[in-house]
């Protein structure tokens, strides 16, 4: 299976990304997609693509680097053309911390989306978009929608909501992943959501260097290999075996992100 989102660029993994690829593949874990945070970090985390075979990157500017601006948008729209960036993002929203403010992170949402949604337009780039949603399901999911980019486009990683949230993802038309929270005993209504995704609309990451997974929860960093961990749990939180869910995993990472 592919690791949908890991930072590979983040000083964890610095001087180690060949022996963290090699140890995935070692788990079965066998392509990973490295998500950018500023311009300059989707120029390092292509870098990565470029110089591994399974590894593949995105362009986009993290909610909260909102304040790290300047930033220099030709470059970004320039690395969302490559062919070994998959995707843009993570963009969104993030109203856990009070700063970077909600009004500069919208200012930095909205840039986004207007190019995404201009490169669509004029058929240049059309690529998903991995999203951050934090306590802003209410607020960003109708942004969304008012976008001009397909709801079909949108992944929101990392998902920490309730139910209701991910009611409002699905009538979007969006697909969601989940990390390593899947597996937390405490998490019993982030499982509970997972149950309401329709086949063919999840996936699996490990947000590495964060959030491993139990059984291996305190270990430091979490790697790209512990995304197994958060596919098992995610089969049995939908009462399917391992195999029919990685198999499924593998199809929906294919059709939207275009890797397998
Ligand atoms: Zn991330």
């Amino acid at each position: 299976m592919i690791d949908t989102h890991c930072h590979l660029t983040f000083p964890e993994f610095a001087d180690r990304v060949s022996e963290t690829l090699h140890a995935a593949a070692q788990a079965g874990v066998t392509g990973v997609i490295t998500i950018s945070t500023t311009p300059g970090d989707a120029q390092a985390a292509l870098r990565i693509a470029r110089a591994h075979d399974r590894v593949w990157s995105s362009a986009g500017i993290h909610p909260l680097y909102s304040d790290k601006g300047p930033f220099d948008w030709d470059l970004l729209r320039s690395i969302a053309g490559d062919e070994r960036c998959v995707g843009w993002g993570e963009l969104g929203l993030d109203k856990h911390y009070a700063e970077p403010t909600l009004a500069l992170q919208r200012e930095v949402l909205d840039r986004q989306l207007d190019l995404i949604a201009q490169e669509r337009a004029s058929g240049r780039v059309i690529k998903p978009v991995v999203i951050h949603c934090r306590e802003a399901f209410d607020e960003l999911v109708p942004l969304l929608g008012r976008s001009g980019i397909p709801g079909e486009a949108f992944v929101f990683h990392c998902f920490t909501g309730t139910a209701a949230d991910m009611r409002l993802l699905l009538d979007l038309g969006a697909c969601v992943s989940f990390t390593g929270v899947l597996t937390y005993t405490n998490a019993a209504e982030v499982r509970e959501a997972a149950r309401l995704v329709p086949a063919g609309r999840v996936m699996v990451e490990t947000d590495a260097p964060f959030l491993p997974p139990e059984p291996v929860r305190k270990k430091r960093p979490c790697v790209p290999a512990y995304v197994r961990h958060t596919a098992e749990a995610l089969a049995a939180a939908r009462g399917m075996t391992f195999e029919a869910m990685h198999d499924e995993l593998n199809e929906t990472t294919a059709r939207f992100f275009g890797v397998r």
